[in-house]
């Protein structure tokens, strides 16, 4: 599933697209996760203002006071074309007066298209009670600490609430538990302020790194040019039980943490 990283990696190659205006709109009949909020012929004669990123969420605002949400769910794909196809799962396709086109794709239908006034976007029910970016100053450790002191949760599944933290999925939550040293079982009130500042600076550290390198492809993510993202060459624990520790060689482990595979070493994960 796409998770931060691959859609900051997205957006970013999406950059060329501002300025180019909407010319034809396609969208198909199938349902997606959710109903656009207004007719997407409201699209047309629209330019692309701006494309910035809310979680995992990729948000266009255009010219006429309009925005573009698109949520990837679990397998979306946004690509930019040269020619559009209408390939089978092909849900939402514009081309722009440039003769180019954007182009979504979702086989399994979790994602969604919608199209809002830009002034009720803060207001939109996927967009609400989001907690902070990762990478912005208000993800510290005042607002963190005290989130995590009212949870009574493991941490692996503390850190993937998006209350607490936005966009970090479960790759990006085992590397940074392995990165910060703290063992994906503890209770989230057993932090020590050190630990703490320590997964803070891990977290931060370990999606930029992953932004960096295109975010990760391990099943079948590309972004918006079609190229596989290249992290998942440097996972440590993710997808390797039964495979040596780099650091000590101990075996990594995998257990079942809230419906969602963790993976961690014993011995450097305390
Ligand atoms: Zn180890």
């Amino acid at each position: 599933m796409p998770e931060l990283p691959e859609v900051e990696t997205i957006r970013l190659g999406l950059k060329n697209i501002v300025g180019r205006k909407i010319v034809k709109i396609f969208r198909s009949e199938k349902k997606l996760r959710l109903e656009p909020s207004l007719d997407f012929q409201a699209l047309k004669s629209a330019k692309i203002s701006e494309i910035f990123r809310r979680a995992r969420y990729l948000i266009f605002n255009l010219s006429n006071d309009l925005s573009l949400i698109i949520h990837l769910g679990m397998s979306g794909r946004i690509t930019l074309e040269r020619e559009f196809k209408q390939l089978k799962h092909d849900h939402f396709a514009c081309e722009f007066n440039d003769e180019t086109w954007l182009v979504f794709n979702d086989p399994r239908r979790f994602g969604f298209v919608d199209l809002v006034k830009t002034k009720d976007l803060s207001r939109h029910k996927m967009l609400t009670k989001l907690g902070p970016e990762p990478l912005e100053k208000e993800f510290n450790f005042s607002d963190f600490f005290k989130k995590l002191r009212s949870k009574k949760t493991n941490i692996k599944t503390a850190i993937m609430d998006n209350h607490v933290v936005v966009g970090v999925g479960n790759i990006y939550a085992n590397e940074s538990l392995f990165d910060s040293g703290i063992s994906p079982l503890r209770k989230t009130d057993s932090l020590t302020k050190n630990e703490i500042e320590k997964l803070i600076s891990s977290i931060k550290k370990i999606i930029k790194a992953a932004i960096k390198s295109g975010g990760s492809s391990i099943s079948d993510y590309v972004d918006s040019h079609g190229n596989f993202g290249r992290f998942q060459d440097d996972f440590k624990v993710y997808g390797r039980p039964g495979e040596k520790c780099l650091q000590c060689k101990n075996l990594i482990q995998r257990i079942v943490q809230s419906g969602r595979a963790s993976f961690f070493c014993n011995q450097c994960q305390k």
